[in-house]
């Protein structure tokens, strides 16, 4: 909103910010170009006048997995290829120009990438201009007979705009008269044929409802955004060409009603569309120039051309501008042919290039997110920061954002395939610009003189001219025919001419006729007076009925502005709820995206419980089958271990039954010392078979384990070789085997029998017993012992190991071991088994794996030292 605002005056409210909540959302229209005589796949297909579809090329619907992808885009409207540019114009620019004479700004912007047809659209060609010349063509055509004289109107150097005094604006209109060489406004059309054919005559446009009581004035400033910069294109520098100066970029600045502008940007005023549109081309070259020179890309650069339109209404006399500032009004549209809107990556640009590239599509990021915030803050009622401040091109337009006006975007599209990516994200842009609101510029309230001045002081002019020419003099007005319509209506006066002293009859006559027109005079005055009362009465009544019609009017007035008031109360109702709509929609929205993920969630989780639960079942099933096994395998692990037990339990009670024995053999054998001693040449007997009859029924276990493997006869050397001296018994009634296992021991003294004389010369005994094993092999076993001295004198033998070695018996042969009761000498054999047995415990164990090899054990009973 650009107005004049300084020193309100009391007839005029404030214009407050948004001075109204009627808000309408950002026009965006769409234009599909032609496609390009090199190009072949067209992509975008007009589908209805407010509709365009969007087909993927055929590579890309290959890489997407051959997905057909179809997408579709609403506008305000969609223009064809086939649309001209004036059908643009009338639906597009022409209410903008509209609003512009009407005191309203306006912001159209071409909007798409490069080649789409923004330049186009805006500045067209010879015999197809744009919206650019088109638009100052209305102006021109709509404001023409009420334009001021140039210099009437002056900008400020703040934005502002002030109305000079008739002389001052002579005196500037001279000095540009005589410092100008170039006619100050052409009078013919197409000056420059190079934009010849850019506006045609036969196509003009007029605004409707030009507030004739007004004189207006247009100026022009032509701007290019580049890199961030702002160069002003219409900046008279004086040419060096030694020493020629870059263009010096400007800066925004905010006027006192928070406008932005361009500081010190120049505003050209223009009276006619030709002389704008040249202002415009010649812009348009020294762009031209620049880029060529600076070695530019003008795609990359937004160009900014604003139109200000400046009114002010004439004095009461309607003859000149009324000399208040405060009353002029200023309104401006602004043409914006913003820069290719593709990525860097397409611009193929490199090193300082490619920074001004990504510049450019900074400031296009920057106007992305400033719609987006905005639109957020309008949809949720949010409050966040819009960064217009980011970049020049946003800040520029601020107001017409945060501020009020009408905001139109042009959206450019080229149909061809290589475009495809990159119209994507023009139309998701364009689809976001279209849901964000500017708030609907205002009425200005109209000049508080009556209506009609400039009408009624040129039919007062035209009047005056005619009766000029009619009389060929001053003009004095009615006095002589209302003199002589008066004078005929009395009587003609007689001759008054005395013709002598005694004349008595003219002056009576003249007297009578004199007092006639007195009469007449008096009474014509009566009448006067009488329709004068008569007059005022009915005006007087008119008056009282003009002021009850004006009470009632009154009255009629408050209950409007009642009713105003409860319409603006349900307006702003209506706008409320609609906004809550709004708002609780796009949470509806949300929420709904929220419940599709849940439910997504949720199917997933069903899925992983299912196959869960599957898992489950198939190992609790498993579980069972383990457990049947290993019941088994516990069954036969019991049965076994309670055979082993029972096993060990035998071996055992086997054991302790053979230290028994070897004991009871102990206790028997010091008994025969015992009585040795006393019987001194007394053989050896051989214990009754009676007497041992419990020790041996007592060892009645099996003792003997028989073996299944064969004993190797290897010579055995006796363990007990050493330095001590051996008792060696050997029992007469031994088999003499001729074997070399036959145990050795040097420096022994033989006995048959132990005696007392041997044992105390000696401190070792051993006993060599002999025995039939159950698989008809020999056993013998080496007995020993360590000779004790006892308390009384004698000798006593203490049993510290067994040796035991097995041979084939050499007698079998002739005799079966058990088969037979006696042996060859005649003697029972069994008896000499038992005998032995009697004497000594055997144990030989098979174990096997065992690793004194098969069916070998050599079992120790008491703990043993190494003789
Ligand atoms: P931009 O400014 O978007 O880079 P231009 O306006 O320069 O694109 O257009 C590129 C070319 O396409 C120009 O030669 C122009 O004449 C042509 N063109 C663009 N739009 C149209 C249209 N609607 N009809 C015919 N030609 C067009
Ligand atoms: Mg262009």
């Amino acid at each position: 909103m650009i107005r004049q605002a300084k020193g309100k005056t009391p007839r005029r409210p404030p214009p407050k910010k948004p001075s109204n909540n009627q808000k309408d959302p950002v026009g965006v229209y769409c234009r599909v170009r032609p496609l390009g005589a090199e190009d072949e796949e067209c992509c975008i297909e007009v589908i209805s006048n407010t509709t365009i579809q969007l087909h993927a090329p055929d590579g890309l619907k290959a890489n997407r997995n051959g997905e057909f992808k179809e997408t579709q885009y609403s506008f305000k409207k969609v223009f064809g290829i086939k649309t001209t540019q004036r059908e643009l114009f009338e639906d597009v620019a022409k209410p903008l120009v509209e609003d512009l004479i009407h005191c309203k700004n306006g912001l159209l912007f071409t909007y798409g990438v490069t080649g789409s047809g923004k330049t186009h659209t805006m500045t067209g060609s010879p015999g197809q201009g744009g919206l650019l010349p088109r638009s100052l063509d209305m102006i021109f055509n709509s404001i023409g007979p009420y334009q001021a004289k140039r210099y009437v109107f002056k900008p400020d150097d703040k934005n502002g705009m002030e109305v000079q005094n008739q002389v001052d604006a002579l005196l500037d209109r001279q000095k540009r008269d005589s410092q100008t060489t170039v006619p100050k406004t052409p009078t013919t059309r197409r000056v420059d044929p190079e934009f010849a054919d850019m506006i045609s005559p036969e196509e003009a446009c007029k605004a409707d409802g030009v507030d004739e009581d007004s004189s207006y004035s247009v100026f022009v400033s032509y701007i290019e955004i580049y890199n961030n910069y702002i160069y002003d294109l219409l900046e008279e520098t004086p040419f060096d060409p030694i020493k020629p100066k870059p263009p010096q970029s400007k800066i925004l600045r905010e006027d006192q009603n928070h406008n932005m502008y361009v500081a010190g940007c120049t505003e050209v005023e223009v009276k006619s569309t030709e002389e704008a549109f040249e202002v415009f081309w010649r812009g348009q070259k020294k762009r031209r120039i620049a880029n060529t020179q600076l070695n530019r890309e003008s795609s990359r650069s937004h160009s900014v051309f604003i139109v200000k339109l400046a009114q002010a209404p004439l004095d009461a006399d309607g003859d000149n501008v009324l000399q208040d500032k405060n009353q002029v009004n200023v309104s401006q549209l602004c043409l914006v042919d913003l820069a290719g809107s593709e990525r860097t990556s397409r611009t193929r640009a490199e090193g300082s290039r490619l920074r001004e590239a990504g510049n450019i599509n900074q400031s296009l990021m920057t106007l992305r997110t400033c719609i987006e915030v905005l639109r957020e803050n309008q949809m949720c009622g949010t409050n966040k920061m819009v960064p217009y401040r980011d970049s020049k091109v946003t800040h520029l337009f601020k107001n017409y954002f945060d501020g009020e006006g009408k905001v139109r975007m042009v959206v450019c599209v080229n149909p061809k395939a290589d475009d495809y990516e990159e119209t994507l994200l023009v139309m998701r842009f364009a689809e976001m610009t279209q849901e964000v609101e500017v708030a609907r510029p205002v009425d200005r309230p109209i000049c508080g003189f009556a209506a009609g001045r400039r009408q009624r002081n040129q039919a007062f002019k035209d009047e005056l001219t005619r009766r000029l020419e009619e009389r060929g003099g001053p003009v004095d007005g009615d006095s002589p025919t209302v003199l002589n319509q008066l004078l005929q209506s009395f009587p003609p006066l007689p001759p008054c001419e005395i013709s002598g002293p005694n004349d008595d009859v003219t002056l009576p006559r003249l007297i009578e006729a004199l007092e006639k027109r007195h009469k007449i005079r008096q009474m014509m005055i009566d009448e006067y007076n009488k329709t004068a009362n008569m007059l005022k009465s009915v005006l007087q009544e008119q008056d009282s009925n003009v002021l009850s019609k004006e009470n009632f009017i009154q009255e009629q007035r408050g209950k409007l502005g009642e009713k105003d008031k409860m319409i603006q109360n349900q307006k702003n109702e209506i706008d409320r709820l609609e906004k809550k709509s709004k708002m609780l929609e796009y949470k509806i929205d949300i929420l709904q995206k929220t419940t599709n993920i849940y439910e997504e969630d949720k199917r997933s989780l069903q899925q992983e419980l299912e196959s869960r639960e599957q898992r489950l079942q198939r190992e609790v099933s498993e579980k069972r089958r383990m457990e049947a096994r290993m019941q088994g395998i516990v069954t036969d692990a019991k049965l076994k271990w309670e055979k082993e037990c029972e096993r060990r339990v035998n071996a055992k009670q086997l054991e302790m039954q053979n230290k028994l024995w070897v004991k009871d053999e102990k206790l028997k054998q010091l008994k025969a010392i015992v009585t040795e001693g006393k019987t001194e040449n007394r053989q050896p007997q051989r214990p009754s078979r009676e007497k041992d009859k419990v020790p041996a029924k007592r060892s009645a276990s099996p003792s003997p384990v028989p073996t299944a493997a064969p004993v190797r006869p290897l010579h055995r050397r006796s363990h007990s070789a050493g330095g001590e001296r051996w008792v060696d018994h050997k029992p007469t009634t031994n088999v003499d085997l001729d074997t070399v296992l036959q145990p050795n021991i040097p420096n022994a003294i033989k006995v048959n029998a132990p005696n007392e004389k041997a044992l105390s010369k000696c401190d070792k005994y051993v006993l060599t017993h002999q025995e039939i094993a159950s698989d008809g092999e020999i056993q013998t076993k080496l007995i020993k012992g360590e000779v004790f001295k006892t308390r009384g004198g004698g000798q006593s033998v203490q049993f510290t190991d067994i040796e035991t070695l097995k041979q084939e018996n050499p007698v079998a042969a002739s005799r079966k071991r058990r088969s037979s009761e006696t042996g060859p000498e005649g003697e029972p054999m069994e008896g000499d088994w038992t005998d032995v047995e009697t004497r000594c415990s055997v144990a030989v164990e098979m174990r096997a794996g065992s690793n004194l090899g098969p069916g070998y054990q050599h079992h120790g009973y008491t703990k043993r030292r190494k003789p």
